[in-house]
């Protein structure tokens, strides 16, 4: 099943609104340890599944044949507070 052709799981958007993309992942700012003047934080390049209408997104991890993604459901973006 390619991510073009399904809609969201969450909000119901028509297909078309999923995108696959390589992204950086990088933790949240609070993990980040200042070395020196340098800023130092763990990053990796990860396939990040998101949906353009609710803004719902997975981080995906590649199968070790390098050639699939595995994604789990897709997490609600959480309002702004
Ligand atoms: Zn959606």
């Amino acid at each position: 099943v390619k991510p073009e052709d399904v809609s969201c799981p969450v909000c119901a958007a028509p297909p078309g609104s999923l995108t696959i993309e390589m992204a950086l992942q990088v933790p949240q700012l609070g993990t980040w340890s200042l070395a020196g003047a340098q800023l130092k934080t763990p990053a990796r390049w990860a396939p990040h599944l998101s949906c353009s209408s609710c803004l719902a997104e997975s981080w995906g991890s590649m199968d070790s044949d390098g050639h699939h993604a595995t994604f789990p459901a897709l997490v609600p973006k959480e309002p702004p507070s």
